[in-house]
C-alpha cells in the first residue's frame, strides 16, 4: 500500500495551515496510510488536528529552528525522513513557505515535482488546470519517489473525520550549514473584518473603478454587508492602489465565498482560477460583453462609480 504524506506547515501562530487540513481530508479517500510531518513551535499539539483529519502518524518536532531558518531546516529534515521512511508521496500545501520547502526538497532527492494541483488521484498522479484554468488534466508522475505535489489551497473542503494520530518525535540533527535564511522579521499586513481567504462574501474590485480615490467604494460596500473582504485584481494591484495581500488570482490567492461580487473587473483567466468556485458570483461591469458575465450568476451592466454608491445605500436601509 502506498505511504502518502503531507507536509502540514505550521504557521507563525504555532498552528496548522488550514490547506494541509484540506490536503489530509483528500489524501485520506486515497487507497494508502497517510501521515503528516509537522515541524515546528506547536507541532506536537496540532497532532490531534491532523489526526481528526485523517492522519494515522504524525511525525513532530517543536525546534524553533524551523521558524527561526526558512525552509532550508525543514527541506533537511524532510530528506532524512524520507530516506528512513519510504514515503511514495509528499503533498504540500501551495503557500509560499511549503513552495519553498518543496522545491528544496525535490532538489535533494531528485523527485519528479508538480505543482497547482486542482484534484488527487492516487499515489502517482494528479490534477491541475491548464490555459488558464479552462482545461483541466491528469498528469501521472514518473521518476522515483517520493513524488512531490504542491496542492492549491480550496481545492477541497477541510472535514474532521473522527480519528486520532501516533506522535512519532523528530529527532533529525539541524546543521549549521542550513540554517542559511534566517527570519529577521514579520510584518502583519493591517486588515480589520474577516480574512480574505475565509470570508463569506468577498467584494473584489478591479481596474474598472478608474483611480485609487474610487477604491473606497468597495470598501464601503464590503462595510455596509458587513462579514465582508475586500479583495483585488492584478491591474489594480500593479497599479498601487491596494497592497499585493489583496490580489486574487493565478498569482493571488484563491477564495471560496458564499457570495463574490466583482466590481470593474473584466475576467481575465489569471483572476478567474482565483474566484470561480464561489458559490454565487455577482458582477458589476459596464462592458455587457465583459468575459466576467459568463460565469456570473447575476450581471448587472452599468456604471459602478454610480451602482455601487446606490447599493451602499439600498443595503444599509435594508439592515436599519
Ligand atoms: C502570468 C500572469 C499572472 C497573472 N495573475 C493574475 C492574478 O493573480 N490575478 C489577477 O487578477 N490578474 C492576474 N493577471 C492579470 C490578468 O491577465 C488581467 O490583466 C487582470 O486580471 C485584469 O484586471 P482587471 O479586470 O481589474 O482590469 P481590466 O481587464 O482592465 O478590466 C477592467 C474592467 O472594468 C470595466 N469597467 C471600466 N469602467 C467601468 C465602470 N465605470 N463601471 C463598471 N465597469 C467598468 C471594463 O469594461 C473592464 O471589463 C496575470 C497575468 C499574467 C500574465
Amino acid at each position: 500500500m502506498a505511504r502518502i504524506w503531507v507536509y502540514a506547515e505550521m504557521t507563525a501562530g504555532g498552528v496548522v495551515e488550514k490547506t494541509a487540513l484540506e490536503i489530509l481530508t483528500k489524501a485520506r479517500t486515497l487507497d494508502g496510510d497517510v501521515e503528516a510531518v509537522a515541524l515546528g513551535p506547536g507541532a506536537t499539539a496540532a497532532a490531534a488536528i491532523l489526526g481528526e483529519h485523517g492522519a494515522k502518524t504524525v511525525y513532530a518536532s517543536d525546534d524553533p529552528v524551523y521558524g527561526e531558518y526558512v525552509a532550508w531546516p525543514a527541506s533537511h529534515a524532510l530528506h532524512e525522513l524520507t530516506k528512513e521512511h519510504q514515503p511514495n508521496l509528499i503533498l504540500f500545501p501551495s503557500t509560499y513557505e511549503s513552495r519553498d520547502v518543496a522545491a528544496r526538497l525535490a532538489a535533494r532527492t531528485g523527485s519528479t515535482i508538480m505543482s497547482n494541483a486542482t484534484d488527487l488521484l492516487g499515489a502517482s498522479s494528479a490534477q491541475t488546470a491548464i490555459f488558464g484554468g479552462s482545461l483541466l488534466v491528469d498528469v501521472t508522475l514518473e521518476g522515483p519517489d517520493p513524488k512531490i505535489v504542491l496542492v492549491r489551497p480550496k481545492s477541497f473542503d477541510a472535514e474532521p473525520s473522527g480519528g486520532s494520530a501516533q506522535v512519532v518525535p523528530v529527532e533529525v540533527a539541524i546543521p549549521d550549514a542550513v540554517k542559511r535564511s534566517k527570519r529577521v522579521e514579520r510584518i502583519v499586513a493591517e486588515s480589520s473584518g474577516p480574512k480574505l481567504e475565509e470570508a463569506p462574501v468577498v467584494v473584489a474590485g478591479g481596474r474598472g473603478l478608474g483611480n485609487r480615490d474610487n477604491w473606497k467604494l468597495v470598501e464601503e460596500l464590503a462595510g455596509a454587508i458587513g462579514n465582508a473582504a475586500v479583495g483585488a485584481t492584478r491591474a489594480v494591484v500593479d497599479a498601487e492602489w491596494v497592497p499585493y495581500a489583496l490580489q486574487i488570482g493565478q498569482t493571488g490567492k484563491t477564495v471560496k465565498p458564499r457570495v463574490y461580487l466583482a466590481v470593474g473587473i473584466s475576467g481575465a483567466t489569471q483572476h478567474i482560477v482565483g474566484m470561480k468556485s464561489s458559490d454565487r458570483i455577482i458582477a458589476i461591469n459596464k462592458d455587457a460583453e465583459a468575459p466576467i458575465f459568463q460565469l456570473s450568476d447575476l450581471g448587472i451592466v452599468g456604471d459602478a462609480l454610480k451602482i455601487v454608491p446606490a447599493l451602499v445605500q439600498e443595503v444599509k436601509s435594508r439592515k436599519a
